[in-house]
């Protein structure tokens, strides 16, 4: 082992690994997420979760006061989770990446009394094909008869504050949806008894509604980012930003604008960038970069704030001329000191491969 230990890589070149939730309808994907971010609101100072274009950025600071004892900061070196706003699985498979998923981790949410249905079926069967190294957040904990219900608790903790036949009746439900991955091929147990998250799915059992679980999920989310994917969160962020076209909006003031997901490198406001087209690559500069503005400042003007640039990994609108032709699902890349006809050729390329994939779906 030639590990050269600290100081081997700039802490500062880790990117955010991007989450993905898909799951059956109703069984609380939307309901987790706002969960989250309610929490992060609440536990962080001010300001502390970024909303961004298309998703939420949850701090490591953030993930750690909401999952107490179960995070530790200084064991973690990954700059936090970025979660895509938009869950399910069509904007999953939307969602690429230099022929990959978008999402580098997601969660699956399956609601504990409805069990697998075919939206988790499918899920699952997306996840398996695209190699996404998922966890099942069971879901809706409190609707267990009887339960007894622990605001924002770790689940170890709720656990306890059960009786014994309510904890009996949710390890029921537990089982049954292991069985159910068992079923799929996938070997899983719930979460406190993985040893090795890539050979077996952890089950965090949750509850969207009282927020039991989160810090138990947040935290499964950030070891499993730490422990496997560091390598892959690794970029150059000095470099030419790369990402993917998540939607393709009529902005007042700004004509056609794209919203992006970056996933490498930086963008700038004065950057030349190629987009993927319905025809072929569309080649355009940047006219603004535009974030949410926050709340409390909203008046009559814009919703947006314009910035100079941004990191991936990040969402963030992009206002520039000739955009009409762009496509969710398309990918975007800065062009700034490179060839221009290479980076042409590399979105032709990966539009190619889009391509494939939607005939081999269709
Ligand atoms: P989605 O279609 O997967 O995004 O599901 P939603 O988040 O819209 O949730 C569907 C319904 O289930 C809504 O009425 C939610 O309030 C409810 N729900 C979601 N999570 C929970 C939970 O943990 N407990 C309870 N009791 N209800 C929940």
């Amino acid at each position: 082992d030639t590990d050269t230990g600290a100081g081997s890589h700039d802490p500062t070149s880790l990117r955010t690994p991007i989450v993905a939730v898909l799951g059956h309808v109703d069984h609380g994907k939307t309901s987790l997420l706002d969960k989250i971010r309610g929490s992060a609101v609440i536990e962080g100072e001010a300001g502390a979760i970024t909303q961004h274009i298309g998703a939420t950025a949850v701090p490591l600071d953030v993930v750690s006061s909401i999952a107490g004892d179960l995070v530790d900061p200084d064991d973690f070196d990954l700059p936090g989770l970025l979660f895509i706003d938009t869950p399910g699985h069509h904007s999953f498979t939307t969602l690429r990446s230099r022929g990959g998923a978008l999402a580098d981790i997601a969660i699956l949410v399956v609601d504990v009394n409805d069990g697998f249905q075919p939206q988790t079926l499918e899920a699952l069967d997306i996840l398996k094909r695209s190699q996404t190294p998922f966890i099942v957040a069971a879901n809706k904990i409190d609707t267990v008869p009887g339960w007894n219900a622990n605001e924002d608790s770790p689940i170890n903790a709720t656990y306890e504050a059960q009786s014994d036949r309510v904890s009996s009746r949710l390890d029921e439900s537990l089982y049954e949806i292991i069985g159910n991955l068992s079923d799929e091929d996938f070997s899983a147990d719930l979460y406190w008894r993985v040893q090795n998250f890539q050979r077996n799915v952890g089950v965090v059992p949750v509850s969207a509604m009282t927020g039991e679980g989160v810090p138990d999920l947040l935290a499964v989310m950030m070891g499993l980012s730490q422990r496997y994917m560091k390598e892959e969160m690794e970029i150059d962020v000095q470099g030419p930003g790369v990402g993917t076209v998540l939607e393709v909006k009529e902005e007042k003031g700004f004509g056609t604008t794209i919203d992006i997901v970056l996933y490498d490198g930086t963008i700038k406001a004065d950057d030349k960038v190629v987009v993927g087209g319905m025809n072929q690559p569309i080649v355009t500069d940047v006219r603004a970069l535009l974030q949410p503005r926050p709340l409390a400042e909203i008046r009559t003007e814009s919703r947006f704030e314009k910035v100079d640039e941004i990191s991936a990994a990040s969402g963030i609108k992009v206002a520039a001329p000739d955009l009409a032709d762009a496509m969710a699902g398309a990918p975007v890349r800065v062009v700034r000191n490179r060839e221009l006809d290479e980076v042409v050729d590399e979105v032709e390329a990966e539009l190619a491969d889009i391509a494939v994939d939607t005939e081999e779906q269709g």
